[in-house]
């Protein structure tokens, strides 16, 4: 995306640009009649970045659903909070990965005489270049590629994912840690067609389970829970998948007595304070069927990089950050990466400055880690509150949730910082 947006920018009209990618090159004419199990929460904002250089149209052109009410509750109380759009904006938009990579695609193809794509490429090393660069040292980043070529640039953009060698090879820390969580991905039919435009998410002591709105019949799954408890939903049979599935969503087993009376009187409280204030909870659709071979697992981290950018190098999206997918921000975080380093390349560039001079890519990591930060350690704190049945815990987190759902300035405030 930052090739596309610097690909159409006048500042960079006489920059040589390339793009490495390991994997093949991602286009459809028609999108397949199956939806793919990988899908991503688009927020406002991101639809926006992509509508910026023509994106966003070819992927309305391809296929996405808008939702307009998030619904997320708790397994082990009647906690519950939903985020609904006033008016009839969208909240989000649940897209295909592929259906992203194709409307990109086809925006790269009408820059291609100012973006090089090199597909099937594999970057497999690079040399360093030193800041103030003495005889003999090149003073670009020189690149390997599996193939035996190289190439060398003023500035290198590492957006190779969570395991990004560009990180590695920089030896920039990066603060990591592996859940005790894997997400099973599948395609779902519901049992009958509803308008379908509410994300659903209810947080079980194993990990939270959302469905994600795809058609008037059809929703995505993604269910992080332990990772033998993933390893069984991925190998049983139809039938017992789709069980575990709606049980997930409707059972109460995890109640108990206690908490239900303590959240029952803090909500009868709330609402003699804010009588109109507390959103209304909705029932989730029930599940049908799963899409043969729509099944597929991924362990969960987290991580952060101490630092975005070095003499020449920048880190974008998960390279830089990877967070759990419960709160549907990991590409919407990336996406603002791009937006941000985007914005302060196009300044220096603007003023005939070194792209690769830390002196502005210094800004972007300020900027971003300003941003980036504080949302990753929420993620990962509400990771952790809702991994446990403890009774002080579910209490604590119960009332948070039901104090939150009635205070709708504080929703306004969440719906906010998540459609940036
Ligand atoms: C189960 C699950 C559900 C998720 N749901 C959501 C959601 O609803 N909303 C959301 O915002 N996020 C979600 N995420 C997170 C989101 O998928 C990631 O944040 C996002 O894909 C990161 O994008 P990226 O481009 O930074 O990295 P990646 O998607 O990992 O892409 C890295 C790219 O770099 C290429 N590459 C790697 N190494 C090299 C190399 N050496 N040379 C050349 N190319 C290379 C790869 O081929 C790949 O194309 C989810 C994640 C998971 C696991």
């Amino acid at each position: 995306i930052y090739l596309l947006i610097v690909g159409h920018s006048i500042h960079f009209h006489d920059k040589k640009i390339a793009l490495l990618e390991a994997g093949p090159r991602k286009e459809y004419n028609h999108v397949p009649d199956t939806y793919s199990n990988r899908v991503s929460s688009v927020s406002p904002g991101s639809a926006t970045l992509l509508s910026s250089f023509g994106a966003w149209d070819h992927v309305c052109s391809l296929r996405l659903k808008p939702f307009q009410r998030m619904q997320v509750w708790d397994a082990c109380s009647e906690a519950m909070i939903a985020f609904e759009k006033d008016d009839l904006d969208d909240m989000g938009y649940i897209v295909e990965n592929d259906v992203i990579m194709s409307a990109l695609t086809k925006q790269l193809d009408a820059v291609a005489d100012r973006v090089e794509v090199f597909y099937r490429s594999k970057a497999v090393g690079y040399t360093w270049p030193l800041p103030s660069h003495s005889c003999g040292t090149s003073p670009w980043v020189q690149i390997e590629l599996a193939d035996g070529r190289r190439l060398q640039t003023k500035l290198l953009i590492g957006a190779d994912g969570h395991n990004s060698v560009v990180r590695k090879e920089t030896e920039i820390k990066n603060i990591e840690h592996q859940y005790d969580q894997s997400a099973v991905v599948a395609t779902l039919h519901l049992s009958e067609a509803t308008n379908n435009n509410v994300a659903w998410q209810r947080f079980l002591p194993t990990g939270p389970i959302a469905l994600l709105p795809l058609s008037d019949t059809a929703s995505s799954l993604v269910w992080s829970t332990s990772h033998e408890h993933a390893s069984e939903l991925l190998t049983m049979d139809e039938e017992s998948f789709v069980d575990s599935i709606n049980s997930a969503f409707w059972s109460n087993v995890n109640h108990s007595d206690f908490i239900d009376t303590a959240g029952a009187m803090f909500r009868s409280a709330l609402s003699l304070l804010r009588p109109s204030g507390s959103a209304v909870r909705q029932l989730p659709p029930s599940v049908a069927k799963v899409d043969p071979e729509s099944r597929a697992m991924f362990p969960l981290g987290m991580g952060h990089a101490t630092e975005y950018v070095r003499h020449r190098v920048a880190l974008i999206g998960d390279a830089a950050h990877r967070v759990h997918p419960l709160a549907g921000q990991g590409v919407n975080l990336g996406f603002g990466d791009v937006a941000c380093l985007a914005h302060h390349l196009s300044a220096a560039a603007f003023n005939g400055n070194d792209l690769g001079s830390l002196k502005h890519l210094l800004k972007f990591e300020t900027e971003r880690q300003r941003h980036n930060v504080s949302l990753i350690a929420a993620i990962d704190v509400l990771k952790r509150l809702y991994s446990t049945k403890l009774a002080p815990l579910v209490l604590l987190r119960t009332w948070g949730l039901q104090a939150t759902n009635a205070l709708p300035p504080v929703k306004e405030q969440i719906m906010a910082i998540a459609s940036k």
